[in-house]
């Protein structure tokens, strides 16, 4: 087997090992982004646990407000018989006193006994914006998570492919060249680069002129002076392919 078929087998494995990595950091992703929605969905669930309590204490405290005005007017006819019934100047001013004192707690009572409805109405409003708003984050939580083991599944599927794929390359490939390919993959993702001139496209640092006539050649396994990675020529083939896509793509 030639180097040249070698670099071409390893491009493949690269490419698989890319794609690898990839679906490997979404299948992680996926409980992540699942758990993010769930941290929401409690978030709102605590608030609107608040916001119950919150009501349902301005609705005890308008209930004593109303048991409280009611009692003040039972006083109030009692104050308003006791005036009728007054004896004399003292007794009728004691009275009037009394009325005026029952009848300013009934308006401070009332006063508040309003202050508390307007609250609960919006307590009200505000709960029902969160009632939705928990709903639609529930629902959402629901097509995340079977989403997401649909999609795990999907990429299980897909790694043990991509293994089998892999394996198949690693044994028709040269030892020494994997065990480089291996090295350098291991540091930098993108362990192989294709040259078009002489320059390195992973790290920009120039290749000497005969060094890159070798790589041309394709007869011999170079890596980069510079960052390690190995080179390959970019040739014909490959920019007819990718411009025949090119077009492929502009025609569809
Ligand atoms: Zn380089």
């Amino acid at each position: 087997m030639t180097v040249q078929l070698d670099l071409e087998n390893l491009e493949k494995l690269q490419e698989l090992d890319l794609k690898t990595h990839d679906i490997r950091n979404e299948i992680e992703n996926i409980p992540k982004h699942i758990e993010e929605i769930r941290q929401n969905v409690n978030t709102v669930r605590v608030i609107l646990q608040k916001e119950e309590n919150r009501l349902a204490d301005a609705e005890s405290w308008r209930s004593e407000k109303e048991h409280e005005i009611s009692l003040q007017n039972e006083l109030l006819a009692k104050s308003k018989s006791k005036l009728q019934g007054a004896r004399n100047e003292k007794e009728s001013k004691a009275a009037t006193r009394e009325i005026e004192t029952i009848k300013k707690n009934i308006q401070d009572h009332e006063k508040e006994q309003l202050e508390l409805m307007e609250a609960i109405e919006q307590y009200i409003v505000a709960m029902e914006e969160h009632k939705k708003e928990f709903s639609e984050l529930e629902a959402e939580l629901a097509l995340s998570e079977k989403d997401g083991n649909e999609r795990i599944a999907q990429i299980q599927a897909e790694l043990i492919d991509a293994d089998e794929s892999r394996k198949k390359l690693t044994v028709i490939i040269d030892e020494k060249i994997l065990r480089l390919y291996e090295r350098i993959h291991r540091r930098l993702p993108v362990a192989i680069v294709k040259v078009k001139e002489p320059i390195c496209p992973g790290c920009n640092v120039n290749i000497r002129p005969q060094i890159f006539n070798e790589i041309i050649r394709g007869e011999i396994v170079h890596t980069c002076q510079s960052c390690m990675r190995l080179l390959v020529y970019y040739t014909d083939e490959t920019l007819n392919s990718e411009e025949d896509e090119k077009v492929s793509s502009t025609v569809s």
